[in-house]
């Protein structure tokens, strides 16, 4: 039988779609929610994600204020702008576009956006949220995943889900996303002993190394779901051929653009070993900024009144 496809797209229309009835509900009430976006510098990947982000807020109504310093900005003037957003009324969600320049604190800016204006959930306070599962703002790529898992009809409970990445923004919050929902959880990271035997334990692998389809046919249980967080950009031509030899379309996309996409997951090996996955592009991608932009309109509600907490 072949493997179900994780739409992502689908997903993501649909989470938006939901949120334009709150979105009126709030502008009945006399708030437009608000985004404030804060990118440092000119570094290109993040200039696209911000754009995206953006496009993503008007497309929906919700205001977005953008600020744009200079990557000389100091820590100092960095924390007043944080504190000029964090008492803006206008401003429900805050997000500063990481990475930030090394003469930046990144803790202390983080520490800085008021946790109630918290619209990626990368506070402290709010990691500490989700440690307890109280509600809270939740990292947007991880809660993109557990809707895209539970829309899915994907069962969590008591499967025993692997993690392998243990990022502050991916890998840490998608293991207590996946605890709080009862799965039994391991992590791995760069320093775990025999990946491939821990991996193949998984009913439910997310893969968030940041390694191009560094997880191939041996690491996957078959029947597993597989969920390929890995975004990475291959250009040599060898590899592209043995990854996507059997993919026309995407070799001729290779041939248009030099370069394709490809996740942590061998794409080959995960649609045929995998019961369901998620395609890269196309899967985890698209729910992360539908869920930044649900965070925000949840803040939004909760600064009017009007929602129910987290
Ligand atoms: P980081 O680089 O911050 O973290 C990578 C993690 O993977 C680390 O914990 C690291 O371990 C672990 N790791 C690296 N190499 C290995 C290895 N050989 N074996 C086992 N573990 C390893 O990455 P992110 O979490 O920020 O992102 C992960 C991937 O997800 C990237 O490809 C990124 O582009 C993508 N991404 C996609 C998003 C989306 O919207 N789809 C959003 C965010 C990220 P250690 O801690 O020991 O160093």
């Amino acid at each position: 039988m072949s493997a179900l496809v994780l739409d992502g797209r689908k997903i993501s229309d649909q989470i938006r779609d939901e949120l334009r009835p709150r979105i009126d509900a709030l502008v009945q009430l006399g708030h437009v929610p608000g985004l404030a976006v804060v990118l440092v510098g000119e570094n290109p990947a993040s200039q696209i994600y911000v754009r995206n982000k953006v496009k993503a807020s008007q497309d929906l109504g919700i205001k977005s204020f953008q600020f744009t310093p200079p990557s000389s900005i100091s820590t100092e003037e960095l924390l007043s702008l944080i504190q000029s957003l964090n008492s803006n009324p206008e401003v429900d969600g805050i997000l500063v576009q990481m990475p930030l320049p090394p003469q930046i604190d990144a803790q202390k800016i983080l520490l800085a956006v008021d946790p109630t204006k918290d619209a990626d959930g990368f506070h402290p306070l709010n990691v500490g949220n989700l440690v307890a599962n109280r509600p809270a703002p939740r990292s947007c790529t991880p809660a993109g995943i557990l809707e895209l898992l539970k829309r899915n009809r994907i069962a969590i409970q008591g499967r025993h889900a692997v993690v392998v990445g243990r990022s502050d923004i991916v890998g840490k919050p998608m293991a207590f996303l996946l605890l709080n929902e009862s799965a039994t959880v391991t992590i791995c990271h760069s320093r775990t002993v025999d990946l491939p035997a821990e991996c193949r334990r998984a009913d439910i692998l997310v893969a968030a190394l940041g390694r191009a389809a560094f997880i191939t046919r041996d690491f996957i249980k078959p029947g597993a779901v597989v969920v390929d967080v890995g975004i990475n950009r291959v250009t040599d031509p060898i590899v592209v051929a043995q990854l996507f030899g059997h993919d026309q379309s995407r070799l001729a996309a290779f041939s248009k653009n030099g370069s394709v996409v490809v996740g942590d997951v061998d794409p080959r090996a995960m649609a045929e070993v995998s019961s369901a996955y998620t395609p890269v592009p196309g899967g985890v991608g698209p729910l992360t900024i539908a869920m930044l932009m649900a965070n925000t309109v949840t803040l939004a509600e909760q600064h009017c009144g009007s929602g129910t907490p987290g």
